[in-house]
């Protein structure tokens, strides 16, 4: 029995150990992982991406309180993730033809005297004009892209599961995006987002040079001003 409780103890005690082992390693990569992503954010190249992706996968919140703590906001650590999912992600995307891929872009970014109506599909656009949209759209779709004008996740996902594009492009503000990349991942979706120049629920701004560039392939990512674009 007095065996049996040395042997209890010496388990908990090597259990606790490794517990705390594992924390320390965990805090170890998070720390690294912050100076990294400061370090790429500040001077615009990247290094040992896998690694922070490592790092963001498993201890995210510890590193943004790192990142926090060296300076960098959280806004400006998300912009850097999507920046960095983009990148990671182009390649694959670029492989894929323009009829497998879709392009969801937010209502938001219409005029206010939009004269689309809403369908299943998202707004139609008629060509008005009166936003960028209807002056990019058709170069899009003629490309073979299937772009949708949506107002919110919830058509993205039923789209999704009713076309089967095998990558997106996702425009919307900053958690939006975060989100929808995340969701896409779940999904098995290659995606590459894009931030508005400005949050809000009517006309909004994007880059289009940026999504334009996107759709077309083999975009420069590091040329790009970045994926929120030019301000
Ligand atoms: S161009 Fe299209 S999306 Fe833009 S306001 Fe006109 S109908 Fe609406």
């Amino acid at each position: 029995m007095a065996f049996d409780l040395f042997s209890l103890d010496q388990l908990i005690l090597v259990l606790g150990q490794i517990t705390l082992l594992v924390l320390a390693g965990l805090l170890i990569l998070a720390l690294i992982s912050a100076i990294l992503i400061v370090f790429s954010i500040r001077t615009g190249r990247m290094v040992f991406p896998h690694l922070f992706l490592a790092g963001m996968a498993l201890v995210e919140g510890v590193i943004r309180a790192f990142c926090g703590l060296l300076g960098v906001e959280d806004r400006e650590l998300t912009e850097f993730v999507i920046r960095l999912h983009n990148r990671f992600n182009q390649g694959k995307f670029d492989r894929i033809p323009a009829k497998d891929k879709a392009i969801f872009l937010p209502q938001c970014l219409r005029s206010a005297k939009c004269p689309a109506h809403l369908t299943p599909e998202g707004l139609i656009c008629q060509r008005c004009m009166l936003c960028d949209i209807g002056r990019s759209i058709d170069a899009l779709e003629a490309q073979g892209y299937h772009v949708h004008i949506v107002p919110g996740s919830t058509f993205i996902k039923r789209l999704v599961k009713a076309e089967k594009p095998k990558a997106i492009i996702g425009v919307g503000c900053l958690m939006e995006v975060r989100e929808g990349l995340m969701l896409a991942d779940r999904l098995g979706l290659v995606s590459m987002g894009v931030i508005t120049l400005k949050d809000g629920c009517i006309e909004t701004l994007v880059n289009w040079t940026i999504i334009n560039e996107l759709a077309a392939g083999g975009a420069n990512l590091e040329a790009l001003p970045s994926v929120k674009a030019i301000e």
